[in-house]
């Protein structure tokens, strides 16, 4: 009979293959390791897995002269309805017309016969949430930073007719230098006619602004963002956002009710906290504007750091 292997080879023995994955998502075969578009002008390598959102999945590409990208890939499998292409359609033309020092670049969009791909600049430093989680929470100097950037994206957005949407820390990413980029541009929406307002209830429960849930018949335009921007401020400092409990339902009438607290742990400083209170006004024509924001006193008197160091991934930066 054969001898059992010596110890020695059981222990060379190649380690077992990786479970498949428990769940029911089917995951989609990965895109080629060289990326090409039909006319073969363009060449990416696939380096590396960033992240996947809702309908999509991010990689790390190279293009040819060895510069580094963020690759969207979304399978043409998952836009066979027409209300998903419609989507797909709307997030890149509204993507690639924006160009600004603090949302994500669009550079190229392509397809082969499996995939369309978006080639948008790499974010090195992930998402504000992904750095909340380490840091719990972040310091006045260092939101006051983040939302400066975060207004100055906006802003633009808004004076080129684009309501995000869908502003949240996930979707609030770092640079090599610490800069914001907004990015996902997924549910974002193009105002065509001044005045119009939009009718489509869609958002991320806790930072959904209370006229988009509760005033359908009235729509809802620029202002939801605003309120997202006081959902993320108070997120930054208190470490989770304010109508945040385990049933959506329960976070909706919180949100409807305006039920928050400052739990005093936290010492909030008082211009923070009317910043936060002002902003999460639930009538969005009493909401300030963006301009009014960067002119409170909790920006205005306040310490804005010039740059955020790369120690502040894992601890608060001292920035007297
Ligand atoms: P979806 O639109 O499907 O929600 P996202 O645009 O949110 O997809 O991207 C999904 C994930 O991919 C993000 O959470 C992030 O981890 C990663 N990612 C997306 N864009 C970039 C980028 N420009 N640079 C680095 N990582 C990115």
């Amino acid at each position: 009979p054969p001898r059992p292997p010596s110890p020695e080879k059981q222990k060379a023995a190649p380690p077992d293959p990786p479970l498949p994955r428990q769940n029911n998502k089917t995951t989609p075969p990965s895109p080629p390791k060289v990326i090409t578009d039909k006319n073969r002008i363009l060449e990416f390598h696939r380096v590396g897995f960033l992240g996947e959102g809702g309908f999509a999945r991010v990689y790390e590409v190279k293009d040819v002269r060895g510069t580094r990208h963020a690759c969207k890939v979304v399978t043409k499998t998952s836009l066979k309805t027409k209300k998903a292409k419609t989507k797909l359609y709307a997030e890149i033309k509204i993507h690639r017309s924006l160009s600004h020092p603090n949302i994500v670049r669009f550079y190229e969009c392509f397809e082969d016969d499996d995939n369309v791909y978006m080639t948008l600049e790499l974010c090195h430093n992930g998402s504000l949430m992904d750095m909340l989680r380490r840091r719990r929470r972040f310091t006045e100097p260092e939101a006051r930073f983040f939302l400066v950037q975060i207004i100055g994206a906006c802003n633009y957005m808004h004076t080129h007719q684009v309501i995000h949407r869908d502003l949240k820390l996930g979707n609030l990413f770092l640079d090599s230098n610490m800069n914001i980029k907004v990015g996902d541009f997924g549910l974002a929406a193009l105002i065509e006619n001044p005045g119009e307002r939009k009718k489509t209830i869609c958002g991320t429960p806790n930072y959904i602004a209370p006229e988009v849930l509760f005033d359908t018949a009235n729509g809802h335009s620029f202002e939801v963002d605003t309120w997202s921007i006081g959902v993320i401020l108070y997120t930054l400092l208190i470490g989770r956002p304010p109508f945040q409990t385990k049933d959506v339902k329960d976070i909706y009438t919180r949100i409807r009710d305006n039920v928050y607290e400052f739990p005093p742990e936290r010492r909030i400083s008082p211009d923070a906290r009317e910043c936060i209170t002002s902003t999460l006004t639930p009538d969005p024509n009493q909401r300030p504007t963006l301009l009014e924001i960067i002119a409170s006193p909790f920006i205005d008197y306040g310490i804005v750091p010039p740059f955020i160091p790369m120690s502040a991934h894992d601890a608060p930066p001292d920035f007297r």
